[in-house]
């Protein structure tokens, strides 16, 4: 993992080069491998060996003494017009490519103990169409060293860098002031009070005051001395600290784990696009979109703008009395989105909130309409639908573990998990069993409540949408609400917006979650018809739930501008394609021992072992392989982020393939 710091300037000829070299010089005198790489040069002389890198060139005149074989080959682009990069990239009929300009500068800046990355220009100078040199930043994850030239203009320009650099969770290390010019006596006092405003409004240290220099070259060893002195602490480089690690084991609950001996925990330290970042810089792909939540990827630039500005604005108010922007919006969009006829719209904080919001919406439903006796919920077998009481009254009676919780869990009237494939042919008596279950409790049930199509925790299990159709028309016979948790299953995920519409149907209550802020934050929300608003409203009836976090500005905001770029990205060919590329390559895990079962269904893939697996190992297989997936008892399964390339899901297959072929999945005996 690269060490060392970015150096950026406030413009263009603040003398960013020579503060780049004369440090290089400065921590090579002091015994530190050092190296300074340019990122991209711009305005490069052709020569006989090819294009010559000008600053490059200039590093190479300080550190001579140092480099006796010659400076190394320290730019990774260059070009010859002599413009912003991602004009002379165009002029050179070229493209910056983000991903390889960070691998070209980590090869580079590998196995040295201080990399001293100097950018083009300015921070917000693009790279190509869509980058610059802040993504590149943060790509690197370098503290950042900003260069600005001590004339009129420069704090707007510094505090402005500063800022924009610390918005990307950067570290700026500090700034270094360079006077380009000979001061004169009347603008003496200018430029000590620039020093000075900078220190108090960027809050920032100052790491030098390089007086003109005018000939000569280096700054005062003196003064360079203090600099690498001060640089020193920050270039601690991302050493995985035990410490850490041992806190949150010894302290922090994880889920699912036990709080004394827990499974084993990987810490991230960054993530975008698909990759998560560890510690150590290794990257991973994810397969698991953060359980079903990040579907536009990590660090998502539309989001992250949209959850800053917001943040200017507010980031919380209470609901209850108050009203705002990022929640009418976000309703607006939802009931577009959702399914005909669900016009209502509870905003609750988590998913499982959602899920007891909507029990008790069909409760109050039943109790306002006279219904008293229908108090019960009726469900499947295998399902999942959150980890507060009322939810887990309706999980998998074995996997939700009712008996640790009985005597506070209702008992609900539970049918056999649905067996019909969603991929084989429907068998109409498949839904004879529920039917018959449902008619003998028919009178005492408030609703239905299933995940559509997909049992996620419960099992992964794809079941046919004649069933869930079957399911609305017994609720309809027997005047019983359908209450449908999209959580999971939401926006996209199926390869229907949402997974009710295979069946082409519409229950009276919905809820949604996880990928509805895309996965920035907690937020979810329970949908529900007229008819249901209007009969719990009816003689002044209200819902009785209100929880703090209601509506959050912050999470709506963010949700709407996921829900915007979902129907932006074209979801559909997306998640189409990432069915392709799952099918293809997971089927070959088919073929081996130990695996009873592949099933892909839009961007969901599943391969499930006949036994429960190895989970630790299987989790540091994967990590090695460079890939992000938790296994859970007997299934290996993916759902990763809508961005995905081919490539990636090929990865991720590999990776399946391979630990169940070398028997990483095996109990240790
Ligand atoms: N329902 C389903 C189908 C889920 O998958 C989940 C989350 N795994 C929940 C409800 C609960 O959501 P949350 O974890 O946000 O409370």
């Amino acid at each position: 993992m690269m060490r060392g710091f970015f150096i950026t300037g406030t413009d263009t000829g603040v003398g960013k080069t020579r503060v780049t070299a004369a440090l290089l010089r400065a921590m090579l005198d002091a015994g530190k491998k050092a190296l300074a790489i340019k990122a991209v040069q711009t305005g490069c002389l052709e020569t006989e060996e090819g294009l010559c890198a000008e600053d490059v060139d200039v590093y190479a005149r300080f550190t001579r003494d140092h480099f006796p074989d010659g400076y190394p080959d320290a730019c990774c682009k260059k070009f010859v017009p002599a413009c912003s990069p991602h004009l002379a990239a165009k002029l050179a009929n070229d493209v910056i490519d983000l991903d390889e300009l960070v691998k070209g500068i980590r090869s580079k800046g590998d196995g040295y103990d201080v990399a001293l990355v100097e950018g083009a220009g300015g921070a917000a100078v693009p790279l190509n169409d869509t980058e610059t040199s802040l993504d590149l930043m943060q790509r690197l994850g370098l503290p950042v060293i900003i260069v600005a030239d001590n004339k009129l203009g420069m704090i707007n320009h510094t505090l402005m860098t500063v800022e924009m650099v610390r918005n990307r969770g950067l570290k700026v290390a500090g700034v270094v002031i360079n006077n380009t010019t000979r001061p004169d006596e009347e603008d003496e006092f200018l430029r000590e009070d620039n020093v000075k405003t900078i220190t108090e409004h960027g809050d920032v240290p100052i790491l030098a005051d390089i007086q003109f220099l005018g000939d000569q070259t280096y700054p005062k060893h003196r003064l360079l001395n203090r600099m690498v002195r001060a640089l020193e602490s920050l270039c601690t480089g991302p050493v995985a600290s035990s410490d850490d690690i041992d806190f949150d084991r010894d302290h922090l609950w994880h889920p699912y784990t036990s709080a004394t001996n827990p499974l084993v925990t990987t810490k991230v330290k960054s993530a975008h696009g698909t990759r998560l970042v560890l510690e150590d810089g290794t990257e991973l792909m994810d397969g698991m979109a953060s359980w079903w939540c990040a579907i536009h990827g990590y660090n998502h630039p539309e989001l992250n703008r949209t959850a800053r500005e917001q943040i200017g604005r507010m980031s919380h108010v209470m609901f209850g009395g108050l009203t705002h922007d990022p929640a009418v919006e976000l309703g607006r969009s939802l009931i577009g989105m959702a399914p005909d006829g669900l016009d209502h719209c509870f905003l609750a904080d988590s998913g499982s909130v959602s899920v007891e919001v909507a029990i008790k919406m069909a409760l109050q439903y039943m109790q306002t309409s006279g219904q008293t006796e229908r108090t019960r919920l009726f469900t499947v077998r295998g399902g999942y639908h959150g980890d507060t009481c009322g939810c887990m009254s309706v999980c998998d009676p074995d996997g939700g573990m009712h008996h640790l919780f009985s005597g506070l869990l209702p008992k609900q009237i539970f049918a056999p998990r649905p067996t019909c494939r969603f991929d084989a042919e429907y068998d109409p008596a498949s839904l004879e069993e529920a039917r018959a279950v449902f008619e003998q409790h028919a009178h005492e049930i408030a609703a239905i409540i299933i995940e559509p199509i997909v049992q996620g925790a419960g099992g992964m299990w794809f079941y046919h949408p004649e069933y869930l159709h079957g399911l609305r028309e017994l609720a309809d016979e027997h005047g019983v609400l359908l209450i449908l948790d999209e959580i999971a299953t939401g926006f996209g995920r199926t390869g229907k917006l949402f997974a009710c519409q295979w069946a082409d149907i519409v229950p009276d209550i919905m809820c949604v979650g996880k990928a509805l802020s895309g996965g920035y934050m907690t937020l979810a929300a329970t949908l529900a018809t007229d008819k249901v608003a209007r009969t719990i409203s009816a003689d002044g009836g209200v819902l009785m739930h209100g929880p703090t976090f209601m509506g959050n500005p912050l999470a709506c905001a963010v949700a709407k501008t996921s829900l915007d770029l979902l129907n932006r990205n074209e979801w559909q060919e997306q998640v189409s394609n990432i069915e392709g590329w799952l099918d293809e390559s997971l089927s070959p895990c088919r073929e081996l021992a130990d695996v009873s079962d592949v099933r892909v269904l839009g961007a969901i893939g599943v391969v499930e072992l006949t036994d429960p697996s190895n989970m630790p190992k299987l989790q540091e297989f994967f990590i090695e392989q460079g890939v992000w997936i938790r296994p859970f008892g007997k299934l290996l399964y993916v759902m990763p982020p809508y961005i995905v390339s081919r490539d990636d899901v090929a990865k991720l297959g590999n990776a399946i393939y391979h630990a169940i072929q070398s028997g990483h999945h095996l109990e240790v005996q």
